[in-house]
């Protein structure tokens, strides 16, 4: 079996994958917050970690990827004032926008997919075990907006607070982790929990960070705990559900390099104080989407609806996008970069289509190796592609014959989410079909001026028929 390595952001460095249990691998990837439909850029990590998954499965890892969403958030709270819906309502809408959203891409989905609202329990029991090990103290809240006094809408899964019982806040104790710090390599000092002047007056150290908070009169959902109703502060999802799905000691933790600090240095944090062992063996982030031309901080990449993108230019055409550069690389976003993308699945699709089923020519095994050497590299799929590219102007040396096998083929783009591109009816709707049987009908009753009608409506929806000795296949023209 080949040496698979990784970056891991913690080291600095490409380090070998060891599993921690020979053969399984647990990848844990941070998903959306659902307060408005996905963009592009929320992509970029579903679909890296995805075919990562693919990858070591190929390579004989049983691979479990856990991608969860993050349905409880203050950005729910105020997206869902802005709609005028229950919070509760706007994030379930939105979770299943997300769902269709990333089904549009093809790849499949993750192994398990869960939910901060659904994991309630073992977060309060995280932040008891963080406060009886003295990691973390709870505050009375004070403000004046009176939490649990009931002018919430009564959505909430509790009863509201008794009468005199205070709700408090939850911080977790930054400075009593030593090792606060080792993956963002950041010091103490600079740090900023990004959580502007909220219960900053409550806390012990302004290092500090929420990981409950007491229940705002204005906040429609909130949950039962031993500090009063409230909800939890996102890090600690994140904790509570890695470690309910794959235990702490996880293989590798992802998600976006935007995600290192705070998020993920908490959530490692959080871990090391409540367990004494790291959170993951390997944290491996992906680089941020960029508009061409444009400061960083307001890409268009990460305005674009993902749903948007893949109406434009195609589910195939946004995964090869995706991969086209490094994973730990930012991703230029423009409209040629989409286009090439395009470009890149016709052109493999038309290669599929001089290929035969079967297996390929041994001269070509070296570039189906160089193509899984390059993934095992860090997982390198721009050097991945361009040995798909090289197999493919290789297959067409007439030296091979004619009936070139695609098995090669089949392997690498199945491996890149990208199969179906040698499929060339698969995706053809039923009115499709109906327009091509149709048309044979036409053409067996000699009434070719129907039957020419017909094509051209066909070309009319994007698919060309083409006749062949077992009867017409319909392939997309894209
Ligand atoms: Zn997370």
């Amino acid at each position: 079996m080949r040496q698979i390595s990784l970056h891991d952001t913690a080291s600095g460095e490409v380090r070998p994958l060891v599993p921690r249990r020979q053969g399984h691998v647990g990848i844990y990837a941070c998903g959306p917050t659902v307060y408005s439909r996905i963009h592009l850029g929320n992509a970029r990590p579903f679909v890296v970690f995805s075919l990562m998954k693919r990858f070591l499965e190929h390579q004989g890892l049983d691979t479990t990827l856990v991608i969860n969403v993050t349905d409880v958030n203050d950005k729910i709270y105020v997206a869902a004032r802005v709609a005028g819906l229950p919070s509760a309502q706007l994030a379930a809408e939105l979770t299943a926008a997300y769902v269709a959203d990333t089904d549009a891409l093809g790849i499949g989905r993750p192994d398990h997919e869960p939910l901060a609202s659904q994991t309630m329990d073992e977060i309060v029991a995280y932040i008891q075990a963080l406060i009886d090990s003295d990691h973390a103290y709870a505050v009375a809240y004070e403000a004046g907006e009176g939490a649990g006094e009931g002018t919430g809408s009564g959505e909430g899964v509790s009863e509201g607070q008794a009468p005199g019982e205070a709700a408090q806040d939850v911080f977790f104790r930054v400075r009593s982790d030593s090792q606060y710090g080792a993956l963002s390599h950041r010091r103490i000092e600079d740090m900023n929990q990004g959580e502007g002047v909220e219960g900053s007056a409550r806390k012990h150290d302004p290092l500090d960070f929420a990981l409950w908070k007491a229940r705002k009169a204005d906040e429609d959902t909130w949950w039962p705990s031993p500090w009063g109703d409230g909800r939890p502060g996102w890090h600690i999802e994140c904790s509570a559900m890695a470690e309910t799905l794959l235990g702490a000691g996880l293989d590798i933790h992802g998600g976006g390099s935007d995600l290192i600090f705070p998020h993920h240095e908490n959530e490692a944090s959080q871990t090391r104080a409540a367990r004494g062992r790291e959170l993951a063996d390997m944290w491996v982030h992906n680089g941020m989407i960029q508009a061409t031309g444009e400061k960083m901080a307001k890409s268009v990449g990460n305005i674009a609806p993902l749903w948007e993108v893949i109406e434009r230019y195609g589910q195939h055409a946004v995964v090869m996008y995706l991969i086209s550069g490094h994973y730990r690389q930012p991703l230029a976003y423009s409209q040629s970069a989409l286009q090439q993308a395009q470009a890149n699945v016709s052109r493999i699709r038309e290669a599929g289509r001089r290929l035969a089923p079967g297996p390929s020519p041994q001269a070509l095994g070296v570039l189906r190796e160089r193509f899984f050497d390059a993934l095992a590299d860090d997982f390198n799929t721009p050097e991945a592609l361009s040995a798909v590219n090289a197999w493919i102007r290789a297959a067409a040396d007439p030296a091979h014959g004619p009936d070139v096998g695609d098995e090669d083929l089949r392997l690498m783009l199945g491996v890149l989410g990208l199969e179906e591109l040698l499929d060339a009816s698969a995706e053809a709707p039923a009115e499709v079909h109906e327009l091509v049987a149709q048309r044979e009908q036409a053409r067996m009753e000699r009434d070719f001026a129907a039957a020419d009608t017909l094509r051209e409506r066909l070309a009319e929806l994007g698919w060309e028929v083409r006749d062949g000795a077992s009867g017409p296949t319909v392939v997309a023209r894209d």
